[in-house]
């Protein structure tokens, strides 16, 4: 690996143990931060819509770990939010960015911002998107979401099928049709109401 190559987010800023291990990890709250095999997929799922000025939801940001590797692959002049239900995640992903100068430069220039919201609603604020990531299990295909993309934009989704969950890639073609592929079958934390507080 050159320098050029080098990675730019530090896995063990966000994760607390066995950050290099491609397996799930605990983080508290019943959430997971994904493993690396898993975001490694997504972002190569999402690349072709990681434009430069491209616009980004992270959906149950958890972590915060793919909201800072989707913002290093946009580049500067985009944005990414992240937005998870539990406002503790939400502040962890946050403290986990301002681990690195990187990091906190991106959170400063408002390139990189985590929200509190339902996630199943997408964040209406900040769209259209040129991409969206979910990292919880969907019970159904929002409508919501998919009115939230680009056209063309991409939706990374793992949704519930019965006691399945599988990995759906929904494209909005430039004439706004919607298409869905099933990619594999996943195990991911279910895209819930939030917690009572
Ligand atoms: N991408 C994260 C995955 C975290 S696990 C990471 O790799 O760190 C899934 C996350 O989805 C949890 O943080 C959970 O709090 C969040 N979540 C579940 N249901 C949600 C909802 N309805 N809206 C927003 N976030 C949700």
């Amino acid at each position: 690996m050159n320098s050029s190559q080098k990675t730019q987010v530090d896995r063990a800023h966000y994760a607390p143990s066995s950050a290099y291990e491609d397996f799930p990890q605990p983080i508290g709250h019943r959430a997971t931060i994904s493993a690396p095999h898993m975001h490694a997929s997504a972002c190569e799922t999402l690349l072709p819509y990681l434009h430069p000025g491209a616009k980004v939801l992270d959906i149950g940001s958890g972590s915060g770990y793919l909201t800072a590797v989707l913002a290093n692959l946009i580049g500067p002049s985009g944005t990414v939010i992240g937005i998870d239900h539990i406002q503790p995640l939400v502040t962890m992903a946050q403290s986990n960015m301002e681990k690195s100068e990187a990091g906190r430069q991106m959170l400063d220039s408002g390139q990189v911002s985590f929200v509190k919201g339902d996630g199943r609603k997408g964040w209406k604020e900040g769209a259209p998107y040129d991409a969206i990531h979910v990292g919880a299990a969907a019970a159904e295909h929002h409508k919501e979401l998919e009115g939230q993309l680009k056209a063309p934009g991409r939706m990374f989704v793992p949704v519930e099928e019965g006691r399945m969950q599988h990995i759906y890639v929904v494209d909005k073609k430039e004439d706004g049709k919607v298409e869905k592929k099933k990619l594999y079958g996943v195990q991911y934390v279910p895209l819930t109401d939030a917690p009572q507080e």
